[in-house]
């Protein structure tokens, strides 16, 4: 199977190359030239296996260079790294309403289902690829993409990984996890802007062949460990199939069925993976798109213009604090059926003006699958505290912005289907926020509201979050944002 570049669809290159590189050289972004699709002999084979065999079987049929043991050797490795038995397990919370949690990983949030994959991906690939030089792997986080890349490369082989975090935009334990990184190949550095700047500033980098000569010079090539990378997006792709076999397991759906997702978003990598496996056969009814006050996404849901243009709010939900979602570009190149040019010009535009209009045939075949909606501040801590109070349930606050955005939802469409929550972090990730959305108590020392947490609602605090108060911090630089490729040319000059 070939890899095609969004912005141009005569580069292609194998599945390896796309992990290899991160981002076409045009810009664009990787997608398959084709999606391949699972029969129902497939489903039924993929409900009798454990998750670890269902990734890497739905990996298998994306990535032809790998073998399904060598990925089922990855995957055995990235999720006996999570902690209880299911690495992504189901839970029933109420009547048809399932959460799936994704964070039971070694830094609590969803992004290491694909983080603790994809250095065995990238590493795989530099291989099969015959990579001599070194990979840089650049990354620019909205808090939790950055401590899971950090911990999934750590010490990794011919690999060296550079994280840049906007100061002011991340939680406390967020910001604490990255500065206490272990590991020789790692350097970790906050900017002083928000996340749109720091992802900018990241892949102006990728597009400037001067920075790239000197770091080949240096035998460095760049690589990108942000959902830009198919590496990152094809093994989110297995957990939407895996937990349609786990509701087929719980006989509370029969196969054909359709369910829906409701998926707390930001750089738009979780749900698109999700839109993925409904192009493989899925059986789906809606993806619901769920926005904090950044509401860029559900604006272009409901309207088919995508304008950044507008005031960006700081939320209780970091990670979602967007106003650019880059994997949306998958999403128009495959609506636009393949248009190449057309996505060019729009990315284009984004870039330019700061927005674009998708046409109107495009706006419906997106809105038969996709609904869309937002949540205030309120909403959220009013999510987190009822779905306590009535089913025991604790959320963490981009769980509850999908819980809350589920409800209006539902009560506008009064649509019945069995749903999904995807629940994307620990509620203790975020513990300040969850105990006074709970409690009414105003707690900012993360630990002592962890405390707080644990004695109200008894939910166990994960192991990784344990001890991390201890730690020796390591990394507190904080730059101006035009000084990111100065940053990373010295990290190669101390090296
Ligand atoms: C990254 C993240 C999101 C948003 O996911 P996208 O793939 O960027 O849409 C939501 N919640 C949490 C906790 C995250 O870390």
């Amino acid at each position: 199977m070939k890899y095609i570049s969004t912005r141009n669809k005569n580069y292609s290159c194998t599945a390896a190359e796309a992990i290899r590189d991160g981002l076409a050289n045009d810009g664009g972004l990787f997608v398959p030239e084709s999606i391949p699709t699972l029969s129902k002999a497939d489903f039924e084979k993929l409900c009798e296996m454990s998750y670890e065999e269902r990734a890497a079987f739905v990996l298998s049929k994306f990535l032809e260079e790998y073998s399904y043991d060598e990925l089922l050797g990855y995957t055995k490795n990235a999720y006996g790294r999570f902690y209880g038995e299911d690495p992504c397990p189901l839970v029933n919370v109420d009547e048809n309403l399932y959460v799936l949690e994704l964070w039971h990983g070694p830094t609590c949030a969803f992004k290491d289902m694909a983080l603790t994959m994809l250095p065995h991906l990238l590493v795989g690939a530099r291989k099969k690829t015959g990579e001599s030089s070194k990979t840089l792997i650049l990354v620019a986080t909205s808090g939790d993409t950055g401590k899971a890349a950090l911990e999934g490369f750590r010490d990794v082989e011919g690999v060296d990984i550079i994280v840049f975090y906007p100061s002011q935009g991340v939680s406390d334990m967020q910001k604490l996890q990255m500065r206490t990184q272990l590991g020789n190949n790692v350097y970790v550095c906050a900017i002083e802007g928000n996340f749109d700047d720091a992802q900018s500033a990241v892949k102006t980098i990728f597009n400037d062949d001067a920075i790239k000569a000197k770091l080949l010079a240096k035998n460095y090539k760049l690589s990108s460990a942000n959902s830009i990378n198919w590496g990152r997006l094809a093994p989110q792709i297995a957990y939407y199939i895996s937990a349609y076999c786990d509701l087929l397991n719980f006989e509370e759906i029969e196969f054909g069925d359709k369910i829906n997702f409701c998926v707390p978003s930001g750089n738009f990598g979780n749900i698109l993976a999700g839109y993925y496996a409904y192009k493989m056969g899925l059986p789906v009814n809606k993806f619901v798109c769920a926005s904090n006050s950044n509401k860029v996404l559900t604006d272009f849901f409901k309207t088919g213009t995508y304008d950044r243009n507008r005031e960006f709010f700081k939320t209780m939900s970091p990670s979602m604090d967007i106003l650019i979602s880059s994997n949306l570009e998958r999403l128009l190149f495959d609506i636009s059926g393949h248009n190449d040019e057309l996505t060019k010009d729009r990315m284009e535009k984004l870039k330019k003006e700061g927005k674009y209009t998708i046409s109107k045939e495009e706006l419906a075949k997106i809105q038969e699958i996709f609904d869309a909606g937002f949540t205030t501040e309120e909403e959220t801590k009013a999510a987190i505290f009822s779905e306590n109070d009535f089913d025991g349930y604790v959320m963490d606050t981009h769980t509850a912005v999908a819980m809350s955005t589920y409800d209006e939802y539902q009560s506008r469409t009064e649509d019945e289907h069995p749903v999904v929550v995807v629940s994307t972090a620990s509620a203790y990730k975020f513990p300040s926020d969850v105990l006074e959305a709970i409690t009414g108590d105003k707690v900012k020392d993360a630990f002592k509201a962890t405390e707080m947490l644990n004695e109200e609602t008894g939910l166990e605090i994960p192991e990784p979050l344990k001890g991390l108060k201890d730690r020796e911090v390591r990394f507190s630089d904080i730059i101006d944002k035009n000084d990111v490729a100065k940053a990373v040319l010295d990290y190669i000059d101390r090296k």
